[in-house]
């Protein structure tokens, strides 16, 4: 008697599709072939959907202890869950206080465990002051630890200097901790905003140009090559990035790259016209951009696709100056959709190596390539299953995060999260998240 079998399976891996059955015994895959003989306590058959491994989210803020007004764990992992993530890594900002130490990453742990639907791994965060706490953190588990180059919004999380990267990567690498970076140089921001006449929405797009993205790109892997760490560039927007990161790589720094589905799937043009919900940093980018990294993703140029999914209460993404509106996008329970739909659309022959950017690389990357992020026998039984046949337009109303407020409102998805496994387990089935299910579980990193 298996606890789970799934019958007329369409198995995504990196490279392939094959038809197949998985059965599911103890939350692990135990068996994937063309036939599983034996009865199970739940038999599903799912003509007609692509089975993938459970989306990873390597990319979450969601702002609990102290900003659970913003984004909570149980309606943000609830919500991702409805997406198709099975686990996600939340930054260590904009919880209050951020992780920063290991007594404030245990506090957020103990939460998580209590309110996370889905397994979960800790950023932890790295600011100048505080980097002697990178060992303590590491050791309580952290899966990486994140700095921002430019001023991130919030005062108890000040950016890193080079000499606080480097000290930073130094004890990271210790640990074979990766450090990621939010990349916008400050000095390249300071000089650009003596030009900048107002502030409209046009106007917040100039103040952030690729070119500050660049030089931090650099800065940041020059400083991990010196060092021998992994870094991991945060939401990189643009090829010229990407093209930075591709020389580093070259000259063996040990890099990784970053996207968002909202740098995919809008532009410029649609910042103005849709206004605050769509303010981010680094900004959503112009049109010949968004299809330059299209083709760089398809390409092969980047690893891994994180939601950054970054809510703040409405009113704080509202109003007329939009330098003063909060940045950040909502966005975690349809960014992975409306990617798989607009990818399919784009590239049909190519849809499968969404396996890889949304699940075997974050896995492989982050320390959990054993255990997640494929679909194999003995692996944990994390699914998300999809189907690509109906585009209707998200609304508001069916939003399961803290606030009804998210960037993907009217647009339209042409991929669909039918029922989605974590750890064996059934947690969202014909598209309604399911009630009273166990909580997931703390993971941590192992890079053997
Ligand atoms: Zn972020």
């Amino acid at each position: 008697m298996n606890d789970l079998i799934i019958r007329n399976a369409q198995v995504v891996a990196e490279n392939t599709i094959t038809r197949a059955e998985i059965a599911v015994n103890d939350g692990l895959i135990t068996g994937i072939g063309p036939s599983i003989s034996g009865v199970a306590r739940v038999d599903l058959d799912v003509l007609g959907s692509f089975v993938f491994p459970g989306f990873i989210d390597s990319h979450v803020h969601f702002n609990e202890p102290g900003r659970e007004h913003w984004e909570g764990l149980s309606t943000g992992s609830t919500a991702l869950a409805a997406g198709g993530g099975t686990c996600f890594f939340d930054m260590p900002l904009n919880s209050d206080p951020p992780v920063l130490d290991a007594e404030s990453f245990q506090r957020k742990r103990k939460l998580a465990e209590e309110k996370s639907l889905l397994d979960f791994a800790l950023w932890g965060g790295l600011c100048p002051g505080h980097t002697d706490a990178i060992d303590e953190m590491a050791e309580a588990g952290a899966v990486g630890f994140k700095a921002f180059l430019c001023p991130s919004g919030l005062e108890e999380f000040p950016a890193s200097d080079a000499a606080t990267l480097r000290e930073g990567m130094t004890r990271a690498k210790r640990w074979q901790l990766p450090v990621a970076v939010h990349a916008e140089s400050p000095e390249v921001l300071a000089r650009v905003a003596k030009n900048i006449p107002d502030t409209s929405m046009r106007s917040f797009l100039d103040s952030r140009p690729k070119e500050s993205e660049v030089a931090a790109i650099r800065m940041a892997c020059e400083i991990a090559g010196e060092t021998g760490a992994a870094l991991h560039v945060v939401h990189v927007t643009c090829s010229e990035g990407l093209a930075e990161i591709d020389q580093a790589r070259k000259a063996g720094v040990n890099v990784s790259a970053e996207t968002c589905p909202h740098y995919l799937l809008f532009n410029a043009e649609d910042a103005v016209r849709i206004g605050a919900r769509a303010k981010c940093a680094p900004p959503l980018r112009e049109k010949d951009d968004v299809e330059a990294l299209w083709k760089d993703l398809l390409a092969g140029r980047i690893d891994t696709i994180g939601s950054d999914h970054s809510p703040a209460p409405p009113e704080m993404k509202s109003g007329e100056d939009f330098f003063a509106i909060w940045g950040g996008i909502a966005g975690c329970q349809h960014a992975f959709p409306s990617f798989l739909g607009e990818l399919r659309r784009r590239a049909p022959r190519q849809f499968f190596q969404a396996a890889a950017w949304l699940a075997a690389n974050p896995a492989a990357r982050f320390g959990f390539g054993t255990r997640k992020g494929r679909i194999a026998v003995g692996f944990d039984a994390d699914l998300t299953l999809v189907d690509f046949h109906s585009a209707v337009p998200i609304r508001g109303s069916g939003l399961l995060t803290h606030h009804a407020m998210s960037l993907y409102e009217n647009h339209r998805s042409g991929c669909h999260v039918i029922d989605v496994i974590r750890r064996g387990k059934l947690i969202v089935q014909r598209g309604e998240v399911a009630k009273n299910t166990a909580r997931g579980v703390f993971l941590r990193p192992s890079h053997e």
